[in-house]
């Protein structure tokens, strides 16, 4: 899928052993310009061709990946390190997209009306052209899955250019797509790093583009492919809160938030980060304690991505500490027998630091929770919306006013009830608040379907006998 004529390559390890997985040329501005060339060609029949006709080839794609899910997702451990059940998993909630997109021509997404004697108006929602998305290391086959399937329903050509640290999962995706059915350059992926990244962004033949990854990286692809004409979305990173009350459940809370932690090695937006207990939360933060030690990397927890990012998160911990932080559950230099190549660190739960220490504040991305105590709610919410982003926020009670009071009041997009990995299922759509989030709307539902669209309204009168109205 990928032609690029370009000499540099980026080498592709595993974070499981450290081994290689070989290495994929970088496309280059001429090499996305010929991608752009192409998916313009392909989009003058795609745009043309019926939804009804459009979606078969993605059910067909629903059903290769299901078949072929077990080879998909030892690839995404191979190249991402989480675990077999996680790889699954991100792929099954990717396909939920799929199953959407298939239900595009069942979907109304115009509207027509008599709005005047004889005079009616409708509203179809067109493709925009050539559409990019670029993606992050966390979900090699899941963020893909969350822009390319709605892209190509609607009637939009796609270039993804996937993560380089994750390059393989979306050629094998774009493989699957080829064998669905799906005509040539309607799908590419071009590989590449920001350099590639840049070229699809100043690019004019391309209308519009989504992005998930960090927020720095996200405020400037956003500002960049405005700048550059598109249509942007640019989700980025996050720091979730959870907050414990002292009627929540004690065991419900302990495993769930430590799931919402350690899930992926702590390598999701969606993760817990802080956990803010209000008033006495005893009991709950001693089986919060046991329950991470029962989580071990290499057993039931993945890999880091890299050894850059192992020293960067281990780096947060060093510090913690200290500033005076009690590193309540130490996970620093974890090892995994047989896999010593490979990046790994157990959980750690840090306790006792100031709520402004860099912990509480900074997105560190790894399995690492930093725990706040406070006196109220007041408190607690005070700190979740003093935070920049705005991803997941959730609570752990048994009373429904609390727990309401929470929703009306917390500064995220995606909130939790006693669940601390509070994302929507599809069709509801994918997307944070604040800084987690530049552009409008979310990235899947209906907000995805009118992303990747425009709606042209049409009047037309064929009736000229009728009386005449002030607008007829
Ligand atoms: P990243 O920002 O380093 O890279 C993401 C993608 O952007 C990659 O394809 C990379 O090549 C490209 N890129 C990096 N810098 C760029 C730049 N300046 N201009 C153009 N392209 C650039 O992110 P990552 O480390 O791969 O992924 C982890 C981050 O993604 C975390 O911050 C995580 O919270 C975030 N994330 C967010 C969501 C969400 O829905 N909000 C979902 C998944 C991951």
């Amino acid at each position: 899928m990928n032609d690029s004529a370009d000499t540099r390559s980026i080498a592709v390890t595993s974070p499981v052993d450290g081994s290689s997985l070989g290495e994929v040329a970088v496309a280059d501005a001429a090499e996305v310009d010929a991608a752009v060339t192409r998916a313009a060609a392909a989009f003058e029949t795609w745009g043309e061709t019926p939804a009804k006709e459009r979606v078969q080839p993605l059910y067909r794609f629903k059903q290769l990946v299901e078949d072929n899910i077990a080879e998909l997702s030892a690839l995404v451990t191979a190249e991402n390190g989480k675990t077999l059940g996680e790889s699954e998993a991100g792929i099954r909630k990717g396909l939920e997209v799929v199953e959407n997109a298939c239900a595009l021509p069942f979907i109304e997404t115009g509207g027509l009306q008599e709005v005047s004697p004889g005079v009616d108006c409708h509203l179809r929602r067109v493709p925009l052209g050539v559409a990019a998305g670029i993606t992050p290391f966390n979900f090699p086959a899941m963020v893909p899955l969350w822009m390319f399937p709605l892209a190509i329903a609607t009637g939009n050509t796609f270039i993804l250019k996937p993560s380089e640290q994750v390059p393989l999962t979306p050629l094998r995706l774009g493989e699957l797509l080829a064998e669905a059915g799906l005509p040539p350059n309607v799908f590419q992926v071009l590989q590449g790093d920001r350099e590639t990244a840049e070229a699809l962004l100043d690019h004019h033949g391309i209308a519009a583009a989504a992005f998930v990854g960090s927020t720095a990286a996200a405020r400037a692809v956003h500002s960049r492919g405005v700048a550059a004409g598109k249509r942007m979305l640019a989700l980025g990173g996050a720091k979730n809160h959870l907050v414990v009350v002292p009627d929540a459940d004690v065991e419900i809370t302990a495993k769930n938030v430590v799931s919402s932690a350690t899930g992926c090695a702590g390598q999701r937006c969606m993760a817990a980060s802080v956990l803010v207990t209000v008033g006495d939360c005893s009991e709950v933060m001693a089986a919060l304690e046991a329950e991470m030690r029962q989580v071990v990397a290499g057993e039931n927890m993945g890999a880091i991505i890299s050894a850059a990012a192992l020293e960067r998160i281990e780096g947060y911990i060093d510090r913690a500490e200290a500033a005076g932080a009690r590193i309540a559950v130490d996970g620093r230099s974890a090892t995994v027998a047989g896999k010593e190549g490979g990046f790994y660190t157990n959980p750690t739960l840090i306790d006792g630091l100031d709520i402004g220490n860099e912990c509480a504040c900074d997105e560190i991305f790894g399995p690492v929770l930093t725990v706040l105590h406070v006196d109220t709610l007041e408190e607690a919410l005070a700190i979740e919306n003093a935070s920049a982003y705005g991803n997941a926020a959730s609570i752990y009670t048994t009373n429904g006013a609390t727990a309401r009071h929470f929703e009306r009041h917390a500064g995220a997009g995606m909130v939790g009830i006693n669940i601390g990995v509070p994302v929507p299922r599809e069709p509801f759509s994918f997307g944070g608040w604040n800084e987690s989030h530049f552009g409008t709307g979310d990235i899947t539902g209906e907000d995805g379907i009118a992303f990747w669209t425009r709606a042209r309204k049409v009047t037309q009168k064929w009736t000229p006998g009728v009386a005449r109205t002030w607008m007829s």
